[in-house]
């Protein structure tokens, strides 16, 4: 065996030739990139999946036709909304509004939120 033998990043065979030879042939590299390609389409996939259902529960709190509800943060947190994910801020006097899409909040006291819909 070589001392620096480098092994395929696809198949972890040994390599031959070229130092900077990464895998075997197009075969190897091709099957490579599609499984990183999709572990990142899948990590992509999963947060906007977690956007879009802490969208929905924002949509189900407030009222049709409402621009803005108050409600105990405990209500979220009850339809397992997720606070790590948001799509965007808004810093006004009143405070830091959190977005997901056109819905959103502004943290009240006590643990309340101010439920908020964006203007059209
Ligand atoms: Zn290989």
């Amino acid at each position: 065996m070589e001392r620096n033998e480098r092994l395929c990043l696809c198949c972890q065979k040994a390599l031959k030739g070229r130092i900077d030879k990464k895998f075997c042939d197009d075969n190897c590299r091709n099957n490579y990139n599609n499984v990183q390609n999709s572990d990142r389409n899948n990590y992509v996939r999963s947060v906007n999946t977690i956007l879009r259902k802490n969208r929905r529960i924002l949509e189900e709190l407030l009222p049709q036709g409402e621009r803005t509800m108050n409600v105990p943060k405990q209500k979220l947190r009850d339809k397992a909304y997720d606070f790590n994910y948001h799509t965007n801020q808004l810093q006004t006097q009143k405070g830091l509004y959190v977005f997901c899409y056109e819905y959103g909040f502004l943290p009240l006291e006590n643990d309340w939120l101010m439920l908020v819909k964006k203007k059209e």
